[in-house]
């Protein structure tokens, strides 16, 4: 039987990881500049640390979790990365420690829904925290540096930034009520899952992906009309500072996203290029000021934002590409062997990456291997360069060769590889 990769898992093959590379890397060094640090919680959680924060009746717990009992555990495999950091917030006291803080997290998730381009069953998500500042500044600086990233960090144009508010528990309540009195004369028209929900839920019903609640949504009230001052006040505070950063953005008041912690501030990253049909949402994330308190903390607001990898880097653009090695090295007959690898680890410490070919056999296939590596060196090691204490040097770039000898070997190579490669012949600087 021929094993394969569980359905909606994805192998990175060293091709791609390069381009995953450049996006985490670019990721880690914009944050880094807003003052976030990494934190890295475990891949399992106590199932109801995701039930009770995401919500009982939301897809993700519902349908999509990885759940299973092991030595007396429930247990979950996370499907998204801000509980579990909220969980390890409230565990570690860190707010006796520091009145705001500012995390960032980068890893898998796990949710068993249909795959499709840009949906998967693990994916990546890199997203940030934000504990301990209730303010629209904090709301409005974490939109503009999401925003910052993808434009100037990824190269990722055509997105669209859709902004809604919830309003605080208040408001949501009274929400509820106005969307199950709006709903409930078409209840026949919903999906199963909307009509099922409807009374617990019927936020989720605006967030439904089913073209009936799409349909049946269009004339829904709008939260914003519902905002208590504090709310409204808040709202526009973001609203102004976005403004003042010059980010633009869409007020979509239907917007409500799939999970149920939010509180006031929502947002969502869309792109319009189109290749991503359904998965359009690149990033999504909000305020949640009441979850570090329900998980038995103290009273610190929050917000956060997760980004979908796979989707960026469908967006993202830049070739796949591999490193290269500076210096090839070929030795020619099993003397020559033992003289290579010691010549391979002394431009290693140089910093130069270095092949050394360990297969055996003629000096053609290797020079065919160090040109489809693309190497800017092929050292020889022979017989007869061992003899005379040199080694041949053959600058695959320039097309030139020379002799070397074998005792300044290292730092002559390792500064040849270092050098800008030489212009053709005939081409003058
Ligand atoms: P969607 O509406 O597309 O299902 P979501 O509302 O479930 O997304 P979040 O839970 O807010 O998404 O996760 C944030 C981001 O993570 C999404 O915008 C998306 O880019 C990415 N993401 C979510 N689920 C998946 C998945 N199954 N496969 C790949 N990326 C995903
Ligand atoms: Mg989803």
């Amino acid at each position: 039987m021929e094993l394969r990769a569980v359905k909606g898992m994805n192998d990175i093959l060293p091709d791609e990881a390069a381009r995953w590379q450049r996006l985490e890397q670019a990721f880690r060094e914009h944050v880094a500049r807003y003052g976030y640090d990494e934190v890295r919680t475990p891949i399992l959680e106590h199932t109801a640390l995701f039930s009770r924060q995401i919500g009982e009746t939301t897809d993700v717990v519902e349908k999509e979790m990885y759940s299973f009992a092991r030595h007396g555990d429930e247990l979950t495999v996370r499907p998204e990365g801000t509980a579990g950091a909220a969980r390890a917030y409230v565990e570690h006291k860190i707010h006796t420690k520091e009145p705001v803080s500012r995390w960032y997290y980068l890893g898998p998730m796990f949710r068993g829904e249909r795959p499709a381009k840009g949906r998967y069953r693990q994916f990546y998500q890199a997203g940030c925290e934000l504990y301990g500042d209730a303010g629209p500044l904090a709301d409005a600086e974490m939109i503009e540096m999401i925003l910052s990233l993808l434009s100037s960090g990824l190269g990722i144009s055509n997105i669209e930034v859709r902004l809604n508010s919830l309003g605080a528990s208040g408001t949501r309540a009274r929400y509820r009520d106005a969307l199950v009195a709006y709903f409930t004369p078409m209840k026949d028209k919903l999906s199963e899952d909307s009509q099922r929900r409807l009374e617990k839920n019927p936020l989720r019903i605006l967030d439904s992906k089913d073209p009936r609640d799409r349909e049946a949504s269009k004339g829904a009230p709008s939260i914003l009309e519902l905002l208590d001052e504090a709310d409204a006040a808040h709202f526009a505070g973001v609203r102004r500072h976005l403004d003042a950063l010059d980010v633009r953005y869409i007020v979509d008041p239907t917007l409500v996203r799939g999970l149920d912690y939010y509180t006031r501030t929502l947002f969502e990253f869309v792109t319009t290029a189109g290749d991503l049909g359904a998965q359009s949402t690149v990033v999504g994330g909000g305020r949640y000021d009441n979850m570090i308190e329900g998980l038995g903390g103290p009273s610190v607001p929050a917000i956060g934002f997760a980004m979908g990898i796979e989707r960026l880097l469908t967006l993202m653009p830049g070739e796949a590409s591999r490193e290269r090695p500076a210096i090839y090295i070929a030795p020619l007959s099993d003397t020559c062997t033992s003289r290579a690898l010691v010549l391979g680890r002394d431009l290693r410490a140089r910093g130069v990456r270095v092949e050394v070919d360990g297969r055996g056999g003629r000096l053609k296939a290797m020079l065919r291997r160090a040109d489809s590596l693309g190497a800017k060196l092929c050292v020889i090691l022979g017989d007869g360069e061992l003899e005379r204490g040199v080694v041949s040097v053959k600058d695959l770039a320039a097309h030139k060769q020379d002799e070397v000898p074998l005792a300044d070997a290292a730092d002559v190579l390792a500064a040849r590889a270092r050098a800008e490669v030489s212009p053709p012949p005939g081409e003058a600087r």
